[in-house]
């Protein structure tokens, strides 16, 4: 406890008294907490959070880490971890942490209301370890100049000759490639899945590296003409004010592959009860908040997302200047579990 020097000789009493307080009421005079383990660092999450706290009076303890940093805190802390509630991005990333047995089954009825089944985890009956609390479609981004529509209108296109040592693209293994890629193999099956993983990897300008944002500026720059993002990358861009990015996303087109099929590829940020969580009831109460109206327009905005809740709107001008599209229904459940053999893909073919 960082308690100001002067501050500590009161400090110890009040302690013994909230103690003995605490055991003669023990719900009543105990401060209720939540402790939440987020992978998400949004300006508006702060606003999300106090919103929870007025109306519940439930104070949110948060501990911020990247996805594998609280993923690796949660193993090494174990039973004795403090966490009720882990926010993490991706399904492959989810389905992770529920085969690593970091989270437990949540039977909701608001979320199973309000969450679509193909936005949750795999329910053996217990109800889900985890639900999605926002979503994000992974898109194909090309130079105007160089490339036609028509030539990047599905994913399957770009195995195609036509784009050879054209595509840009982050490491294969990434989590946003996996699960694109999982979805792929749960349409599409091994055969078709593996010989096109190995046409794009043929069709690849460079070496994959750097992150989604880098090989948008790789296309605009003209070192590749193809390249995959999620969209609030591309979003983000097309909010900036900076020159050098107005002129970048005059240049780069976006396309939101297989609309005149499967649909687009739409990966979630989600939410998860702590396995271990000594906070179950607000934990519970706290993924419900999530799905409500506010929270989802919050969740959404705080990073250029679309909300979990279907038909929910938000005015953010950059999704709508993208436009509206059709988004796959592949369980998103599915695309995480598939993501070990789409690695297994990936080193046969030699997609780094
Ligand atoms: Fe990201």
């Amino acid at each position: 406890m960082n308690a100001p020097a002067f501050v500590k000789p009161l400090l110890k009493p009040l302690l013994i008294a909230a103690a003995f307080a605490a055991a003669a009421f023990p719900a009543a005079a105990q401060e209720r907490v939540l402790n939440l383990y987020s992978a998400r660092h949004y300006q508006t999450d702060e606003a999300l959070y106090a919103n929870f706290t007025r109306a519940t009076g439930i104070r949110i303890n948060r501990v911020e880490a990247d996805d594998a940093g609280i993923m690796a805190r949660l193993k090494a802390e174990g039973t004795a971890s403090p966490a009720d509630v882990i926010l993490l991005v991706d399904a492959a990333r989810l389905w992770r942490g529920e085969q690593d047995g970091l989270f437990q089954p949540v039977k909701s009825a608001v979320l199973d209301k309000r969450i679509p089944p193909q936005l949750r985890g795999a329910d053996a009956g217990q109800g889900p370890q985890w639900v999605a609390v926002s979503t994000r479609a992974r898109v194909i981004v090309y130079d105007k100049a160089s490339i036609k529509p028509a030539d990047v209108d599905s994913y399957d296109k770009l195995a195609a000759p036509a784009l050879k040592g054209k595509i840009c693209v982050r490491s294969g293994s990434h989590p946003y490639n996996l699960s694109l890629f999982g979805s792929v193999l749960e349409r599409q099956g091994p055969v078709r899945t593996e010989a096109w993983l190995k046409g794009v990897a043929d069709n690849l300008a460079r070496a994959p590296k750097g992150g989604d944002t880098d090989q948008i500026r790789s296309v605009a720059a003209g070192e590749c003409a193809v390249a995959l993002t999620n969209t609030y990358y591309f979003a983000r861009l097309l909010r900036s004010t900076a020159a050098a990015d107005r002129d970048l996303v005059a240049r780069v087109g976006v396309m939101f592959p297989d609309q005149a099929g499967a649909g687009t590829h739409v990966n979630i940020s989600g939410a998860a009860v702590a396995r271990n969580a000594k906070n179950r009831d607000a934990a519970v109460a706290f993924l419900e908040y999530l799905s409500s109206d506010e929270a989802q327009r919050m969740l959404a905005d705080g990073n250029n997302e679309y909300p979990a809740v279907p038909g929910l709107q938000t005015d953010n001008p950059a999704l709508i200047a993208m436009g509206r599209f059709k988004a796959e229904t592949v369980p998103i459940a599915k695309v995480g579990a598939n993501t070990p053999q789409v690695q297994q893909m990936l080193d046969r073919v030699g997609f780094k």
